[in-house]
């Protein structure tokens, strides 16, 4: 062990890990990076298949997102949005969200990351209704296995198990449903038919809560860590439909799918669904410093507006001035680097090509994809899609194979994701994809 690993074993707790496990291995250090390459302390080169957690959406070496914090930090390093004062950067990145998000939403509250901002839909999803007098319109219906964050009420809107359990005293009036994992969970052959079924759990749970006691429904257009989940095309316009004809929000948690994930700058556009509120985090900044955002539809803004009342809500860190100024970089280099018309003609299809041959090999039960987000499934029969036993971690075998392999993969259980950077060229996938087989060739010799 480095002396840096053993300072990090002796001193750091990491989110997400077993301290146990942790302590006896050492974590992986990683040093530097470079395009969607990152390095560890050994100097391996190891090409990032998760973009980080999801949001290094321009890849590591952005010169010009460097460039807007520097500046920023030397004009004015940090001031806040509370007791009306702003700054530029807030100022300006408001302006810009509003053109880029999807028509009708022009106001954001700003936050400092994901959970923040879903802490903040259930707060302002119920100050909405207070506000129309329907004080009892308190309910957020949720989706099991849906991933919200990490604060209490982030981990109460997530439909994590695990999650649950260790959060003990979880936010209350929160109901989850059943969620589109076709490949997990059905096993006919109509997906089309399973989507309509699993959109219309929303439908049935409002008749029996009582479309007066239900404030919202909340969902990741695709689920991102509950492995990747890609609803059938059938399910988001029949979950738009519910929500007009019982006048419920629609929240669209798009912290991984937003700022060109899915090809689009959201994937609402991509699925064609008009939400109330928008939360956006991750790659508005492609993670060079932390930012998070809700987006808010005129309509329900207005109702924000005409209250007369304080909505008593807010973070030192809301809109951070040099989080802000990379952000606006951010969205200046998408445009500049013409990043979703170049991922919709040319490398979302080569992606797809490329991840779909996954499918060939024999541990792999499905390949699929969506945008620059793809998953396999790892099976030991392929025509019943049977599992090999949990104790095996067959997925956390794959993972250690892909590292040795000079890829990053994630595990979900048995389920492998990626969601590189968007920067990614066809020779950068084609070489993702080779490294991807050689790791499952290592844990089919494993097993
Ligand atoms: C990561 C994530 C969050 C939480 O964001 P943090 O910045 O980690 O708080 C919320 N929602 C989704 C869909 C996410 O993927």
């Amino acid at each position: 062990m480095s002396e840096l690993v053993e300072y990090d074993a002796q001193h750091c707790f990491h989110p997400f890990s077993n301290y146990h496990d942790l302590n006896r291995k050492g974590s992986r250090m990683i040093e530097r990076a470079e395009g969607v390459y990152i390095f560890d302390e050994h100097g391996h080169q190891i090409l990032d298949g998760m973009s980080g957690l999801w949001c290094v959406n321009l890849g590591y070496s952005c010169q010009p997102l460097i460039e807007a914090a520097t500046k920023q930090l030397s004009e004015l390093p940090y001031y806040n949005l509370f007791f009306q004062t702003s700054h530029p950067p807030a100022a300006r990145l408001a302006k810009l969200l509003a053109e880029v998000t999807p028509e009708g939403m022009n106001h954001v509250f700003f936050t400092g990351s994901g959970s923040e901002c879903n802490d903040t839909v259930v707060r302002m999803v119920r100050y909405y209704w207070n506000n129309l007098g329907k004080t009892n319109k308190k309910t957020i219906i949720a989706r099991k296995n849906a991933y919200h964050g990490s604060t209490i009420a982030g981990a109460s809107l997530g439909g994590m198990e695990f999650m649950h359990k260790q959060t003990g005293c979880l936010v209350p009036d929160i109901v989850h449903i059943d969620q589109p994992y076709a490949f997990g969970e059905y096993d006919g052959d109509d997906i089309q038919a399973f989507g309509l079924e699993r959109a219309r759990q929303l439908e049935a749970k409002i008749l029996e809560l009582g479309e007066d006691n239900v404030a919202a429904f909340i969902a990741e257009p695709i689920q991102g860590a509950g492995g990747v989940i890609i609803p059938p095309e059938s399910y988001w316009p029949e979950i738009q439909r519910i929500c007009d004809k019982y006048e419920i929000l629609l929240v669209a948690d798009e912290v991984i799918c937003g700022f060109g994930r899915t090809g689009e700058w959201f994937a609402s556009q991509t699925y064609n669904i008009r939400p109330d509120l928008l939360c956006m985090a991750k790659g508005i900044t492609s993670g060079y410093l932390p930012l998070g955002g809700v987006m808010v539809r005129d309509e329900v803004a207005q109702v924000l507006k005409d209250a007369n009342s304080e909505f008593a809500h807010g973070f030192t860190y809301s809109g951070h001035p040099a989080a802000c100024a990379v952000a606006i970089a951010n969205i200046e280099e998408m445009q500049k680097q013409h990043i979703i018309p170049t991922l919709k003609e040319s490398i979302i299809p080569y992606f797809a090509d490329k991840w779909q041959q996954l499918a060939q090999h024999p541990l792999v039960g499905e390949a699929r994809s969506k945008g620059m987000v793809g998953a396999i499934e790892l099976v030991r029969d392929k025509a019943s899609k049977e599992r090999y036993s949990k104790e095996l971690e067959v997925g956390m075998m794959c993972r250690e194979n892909c590292i040795a392999s000079g890829l990053v993969m994630r595990a979900v259980g048995d389920t492998m994701i990626v969601s590189p950077p968007l920067i990614i060229t066809k020779q950068e996938i084609d070489l993702l994809v080779e490294r991807a087989t050689l790791a499952l060739d290592k844990t089919l010799a494993n097993l």
